[in-house]
């Protein structure tokens, strides 16, 4: 069929809505690290489908975990449960501070399920005046109405009439203008414990310990939004792990279904409590196949062979990355965690990380930016050395052609 209708990149203009601009070239199988396009073309992927095949492509026990599933049980919906959902709810519940899990279908889904809780939870325990959401400027926490408006870039709410109310942006990593803030109006502050979209900033531990002791105080509740630091990225089963503080809520997506779409919201159980029968739901949320899935994936992910070697795979990048940078001048710092990492731009190239995306492509090597000025890596969690040497070789070839202008 796609012979047949020879598809190309130029059908992208004619028949999507314009919303995304994909790169010229149109990948159709991928294995591990590596990836092929229509040509035939190889690329090695050290973007990860933006930190989602946190075991690559097509890796063999996820796609047993889904070809089995396939042919036991596709959907019931939440009129009745399922096996894959329990036991991926358990696994959750017995990894995680959480008591209980809601399912979704993405990270947008996640937050709204978390968001909607806290502000329910509020209104049953301390009445309608505790509506306050406090986030954070760059925060990035999904496309839906109430997500974008409490995510920190104005420019992807604005435009769509009045928004949701009530939400109070702040600088990150600012604890005096946290303090400052937090009232007994506040209701839940929710935040990413690394910023990713936003340029692969990470919290600082002074800071995550104001947010949960203001938080106490004004019997706010901390919501984590680690749909993209969770499953392993930092080398943690989730990011709050390696902090000195516990979320009351946290969200989970991307990498926890390895490039099938599920998410998922964790809670305690009193919290939980709050969202009886019939207050929230979703279609799609725990189907089979998802949860299926998604067991596959912590089964493979939360080990300490893969939660280790995510920390000799970072090691590995950022000697690369600074091995470059001692070559090129390109960049002021490396940041970051696990294999969520950023390359920030020097001033000589300030708003240039784009032009770094596109050279890498024709170098055959996928990345991403995270904001103008980050080059953003998140590849596999389990990519081999070589893929990494050669990725990095391809993007130092890439960085030398910027360079050369
Ligand atoms: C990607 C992302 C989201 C949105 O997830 P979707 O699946 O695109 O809805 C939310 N929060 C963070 C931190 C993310 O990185």
């Amino acid at each position: 069929m796609s012979n047949a209708m020879n598809l190309t990149r130029a059908q992208f203009d004619e028949v999507m809505v314009p919303n995304y601009s994909p790169a010229a070239v149109i990948p159709v199988r991928g294995d591990g690290s590596r990836v092929w396009d229509q040509e035939g073309r190889e690329f090695i992927d050290f973007a990860g489908g933006i930190a989602v095949n946190c075991l690559g492509h097509c890796h063999p026990a996820l796609v047993d975990a889904l070809t089995t599933q396939g042919q036991k049980l596709w959907h019931l919906s939440n009129v009745m449960t399922n096996e894959p959902a329990l036991e991926l709810a358990t696994r959750l519940v017995e990894g995680t501070f959480a008591d209980k899990v809601y399912f979704a279908n993405s990270g947008a889904e996640a937050n709204e399920a978390a968001l909607k809780l806290a502000r329910r939870y509020a209104l049953d325990k301390f009445g309608a005046e505790k509506d306050e959401i406090i986030a954070f400027n760059q925060g990035f926490h999904g496309r839906t109405f109430f997500t974008v408006s409490v995510g920190g870039q104005a420019a992807y709410s604005d435009g769509f009439g009045p928004k949701p109310q009530s939400i109070t942006h702040l600088p990150f990593n600012d604890v005096a203008a946290l303090e400052a803030a937090v009232s007994d109006k506040t209701c839940a502050i929710m935040m990413e414990p690394l910023q990713g979209e936003g340029g692969i900033i990470p919290a600082s531990k002074e800071f995550l310990q104001a947010v949960r002791a203001l938080a106490d105080k004004h019997n706010a509740l901390v919501i984590f939004d680690e749909v993209q630091t969770g499953i392993g990225r930092t080398g943690h089963l989730y990011a709050y792990m390696d902090t000195d503080i516990v979320p009351d809520i946290l969200t989970s997506a991307k990498a926890l279904g390895g490039g099938f779409p599920i998410a998922a919201m964790l809670t305690t159980a009193e919290i939980a409590t709050h969202l009886k029968v019939g207050t929230h739901g979703s279609t799609y949320g725990g189907n089979p196949l998802a949860c299926a899935v998604g067991n596959a994936v912590l089964g493979v992910v939360n080990t300490s062979e893969t939660l280790e070697g995510v920390k000799q795979r970072e090691q590995m990048i950022r000697e690369g990355l600074e091995r470059i940078n001692a070559k090129y001048q390109v960049f002021s710092e490396i940041r970051g965690k696990g294999l969520l990492l950023g390359a920030v731009l020097n001033d000589k190239y300030q708003g240039r990380s784009r032009d770094f995306l596109v050279a890498s492509v024709a170098e055959g090597l996928m990345a991403l930016v995270a904001g103008a000025n980050v080059v953003r890596f998140t590849p596999s969690l389990v990519i081999p050395e070589q893929d990494i040497a050669e990725g990095l070789q391809r993007f130092e070839q890439a960085v030398a052609k910027v360079v050369a202008g």
